[in-house]
């Protein structure tokens, strides 16, 4: 007998269907005499379009208000997931983030959880029910109604796996498990038996949609170890947990490739202390979020910067060139759209060598441009051509031969 969150996703639960098959599964839990928490996400499809229909009434939605609308996608499943349980003999009960006790801070659509106290979980579990939490939202002090950013249902599984003291925290998903590569574009992915903390951090960071990084992040902080499996068979899933020395022996775990991306470059800056630091500043102020940064010293005492940011905010950016170019003294700012990142993740890379070597030979064995190199202690990331990512990455993935199951 455990104590056992389970999250479902948006695809596990994107029809009447798949609703009532959830529900059988959490009565097979409930009847080897398991306590289940079940976070759900809304029915695939319809926070984008939630999303959609606010653009199409507004230009620019108050975050207030998106939040207000999101948080309703959660609500709609929840209900009824619970309704599919009660038609099966089972009694469930369904809360909404507040209800959970989830209190985040004021940023909205992007919000931080800053406590949990889920005294209606546990009381609806002593009364023998199973609680049904919508994921993604929650509540400030004040009770407004806030969203975790996109993914966020993880998060709020994670959260409350760390609150009751779950024995078990299960992400219910459309694959089997963490693979080497997004399976849908490299086929001969694999599926990953065990991976640290830390690499799940980074592959989500560098684009794998499969966990999203903040909850990834809270894992590791509260040491949750949780398991990402499939809604759709039995077969084992992948494990996520804290970091082992035998870990250490795979160089590369896995590829990831961010798309959406654009590169803004300064040139001809004079190379000078304060610069940069004047520059960053207002970007930063405009609002853009700047990732990659690289710099370029040439011999006349100028320089050009180039930095990435998510195509979103390339309008943002737009906004601001001609106060960039004033500011620096630059001689051209140009904004470039269609480029991604691709990013090989493994721990083994701090103890090995020639990774940076193969992951060039590999793009450059395919005729693809390197535009931008950037690394860190666990993960090398390149820039490429958007257009030409797919094949990067498959090509990548078996450089590093990640097709051969361990
Ligand atoms: P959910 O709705 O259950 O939260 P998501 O769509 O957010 O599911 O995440 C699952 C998807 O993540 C998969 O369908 C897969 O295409 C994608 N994905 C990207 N990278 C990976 C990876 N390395 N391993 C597994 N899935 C991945
Ligand atoms: N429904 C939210 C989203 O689509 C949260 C989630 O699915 O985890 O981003
Ligand atoms: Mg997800």
């Amino acid at each position: 007998m455990s104590l056992i969150v389970q999250k479902y996703g948006g695809t596990s639960v994107g029809n009447p269907e798949r609703i009532r098959n959830v529900a059988e599964r959490i009565a097979e839990w409930r009847r080897r005499g398991d306590r289940v928490v079940v976070v759900v996400s809304a029915m695939s499809g319809v926070t984008d379009s939630l999303i959609k229909l606010a653009r199409e009434v507004c230009a620019e939605p108050a975050e207030r208000e998106m939040d207000m609308l999101l948080a309703t996608g959660e609500q709609t499943t929840i209900s009824l997931l619970a309704m599919a349980l009660h038609a099966i003999g089972i009694p469930a009960v369904s809360l909404t983030g507040a209800q959970a006790g989830i209190v985040t801070d004021g940023r909205h659509t992007k919000a931080k959880i800053a406590n949990l106290t889920p005294n209606q979980v546990k009381r609806h579990l002593a009364d023998g029910a199973v609680v049904i939490v919508a994921g993604f939202q929650g509540q400030t002090m004040e009770g407004q109604i806030t969203t975790l950013g996109r993914g966020g249902s993880d998060l709020t599984a994670i959260a409350i796996a760390a609150a009751v003291q779950a024995e078990v925290c299960q992400i219910y998903t459309d694959v089997d498990g963490v693979y080497t590569a997004d399976p849908r574009v490299v086929p001969n992915a694999t599926k990953i038996q065990e991976i640290a903390y830390d690499e799940m951090l980074e592959l989500a960071s560098a684009g794998a949609k499969v966990m999203q990084a903040r909850a990834v992040e809270f894992a590791k902080k509260f040491n949750v170890r949780f398991e990402v499996r499939s809604s759709f068979n039995n077969n084992p899933g992948t494990i996520v947990k804290a970091e082992t020395k035998s870990m250490e022996q795979v160089v590369v775990r896995g590829v990831s490739v961010e798309k959406n991306q654009a590169k803004v470059t300064i040139s001809g800056v004079p190379d000078r202390p304060g610069i940069a630091a004047k520059l960053f500043q207002t970007i930063a102020e405009a609002g853009v979020n700047v990732d990659m940064i690289v710099q370029n010293v040439s011999q006349s005492g100028e320089a050009d910067i180039t930095f990435t940011l998510h195509r979103d905010d390339v309008k943002k950016a737009n906004n601001i060139t001609a106060s960039i170019s004033e500011l620096s003294r630059a001689r051209a700012v140009t904004v470039q759209e269609g480029i991604a990142k691709l990013s090989v993740v493994g721990i083994g890379m701090r103890s090995h060598s020639g990774v940076a070597s193969s992951l060039f030979v590999a793009l450059s064995e395919q005729g693809i441009n390197i535009q931008m190199i950037s690394t860190s202690e666990i993960k090398i990331t390149v820039v490429i051509d958007e257009a030409r990512s797919a094949e990067a990455e498959r090509a990548v993935h078996d450089k590093f031969g990640l097709n051969v199951a361990r």
